[in-house]
């Protein structure tokens, strides 16, 4: 079977190459997955380029965003059969750690994931372990949601995370940085929880212009327009309520503070440059009393819930997608992924 295979951290591009390797062979325990598609994601970014190192095994394969047919299930394991369309929760928590045991299955201290320490998505088949049936990560879809949405499954569930740290809700005025796949999934989330006003700030036109068709109240493009005096204009003076930054470049969190509404939140949605830090202006946040959050990964329930929006087609996750490529194409995808260009990329198999 055709998979890519990540050699190591260092040296990228020339760190990872399309192989032909021997297909898994399913164990007693485990289901052997049919990938129909396997998306791109930011984290992936930092993965081949050697930002992220966490938990990613030299000569593995790599891809958390899975959906797939199943192929191969173990004699042993109950409730799944051959053919059903499954989407992975990628993301194994411990259930017994601090972080679980106070609520917090989505920063396990000791998490396993699917495309870190067990085999990721970007191959043909992906052998599902005992520990993941077992916890519930293997959702079924219907036939009528499309593989790629089932793969978009996971990103969703780490923004319905990032909605709740947010506390988005009824008649609030929320302001999203950045119109990727994930700005362009809480534009759309905040506007189911109740949100009157949806302002993206984005500086491609291209994306900007998705986020309108997506319901955006109003779009910025933050290199010609005054972000602060459009937010002004909006909220009478008083700030949003509610900011979510879906791009992580440092230099603008202090700008972002400056936009919010005394007692709101903001939530450090993206992921940052390891090490790199930003300089804030801490009495923004102490006169203000703002609320700063953050957000990793998702809890099963964010996941659960995901997939429930997606079978009920409450949310658009296929005007997110921008191309598709199949194994081979690998290198095709990843440079597009890279250049930061498209929004979804998605590898598929038939
Ligand atoms: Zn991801
Ligand atoms: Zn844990």
């Amino acid at each position: 079977m055709k998979a890519v295979i990540l050699h190591g951290p260092d040296n990228y591009p020339n760190n990872y190459e399309v192989m032909d390797i021997p297909k898994s062979v399913c164990g007693d325990e485990e289901i052997l997955l049919h990938m129909r598609a396997a998306a791109l994601c930011g984290t992936d970014k930092r993965i081949f380029t050697g930002a992220k190192t966490k938990g990613v095994r030299k000569d593995s394969v790599v891809g958390h965003e899975i959906c797939g047919e199943i192929a191969e299930v173990g004699k042993n394991v109950q409730g799944f059969s051959v053919g059903e369309h499954v989407s992975i929760a990628n993301v194994i928590p411990c259930g017994h750690c601090p972080a679980c045991l106070s609520g917090r299955e989505n920063a396990c201290m000791n998490r396993k994931a699917i495309g870190y320490e067990f085999n990721g998505g970007f191959e043909e088949y992906v052998l599902i372990p005992k520990i993941c049936i077992e916890s519930g990560n293997v959702v079924k879809l219907p036939e009528d949601v499309s593989f790629e949405a089932g793969a978009l499954i996971e990103p969703l569930a780490c923004c319905i995370r990032g909605l709740r740290n947010t506390g988005t809700g009824f008649n609030d005025t929320v302001l999203i940085i950045g119109a990727g796949p994930i700005g362009l999934m809480h534009l759309q989330l905040s506007l189911i929880a109740g949100a009157k006003k949806v302002i993206v700030s984005e500086l491609d036109a291209e994306k900007r212009e998705i986020a309108k068709k997506l319901g955006a109240t109003r779009v910025v493009d933050s290199a010609k327009e005054d972000l602060a005096a459009i937010v002004a204009e909006e909220t009478n003076g008083t700030g949003v309520d509610r900011i979510v930054m879906a791009i992580g470049i440092t230099g603008l969190v202090n700008s972002a503070l400056q936009l919010a509404k005394k007692g709101g939140t903001v939530c450090l949605f993206a992921g940052f440059p390891k090490g790199k830090t930003a300089e804030i202006d801490p009495s923004i946040i102490h006169y203000n009393e703002l609320n700063v959050t953050g957000s990793t990964a998702y809890k099963r329930i964010d996941y659960l819930q995901a997939a429930d929006m997606v079978k009920a087609h409450k949310i658009d996750l296929d005007a997110i997608v921008s191309a598709r490529f199949t194994l081979d194409k690998f290198k095709e995808a990843l440079d597009l992924h890279m250049s930061g260009k498209a929004l979804k990329v998605v590898i598929v198999n038939q």
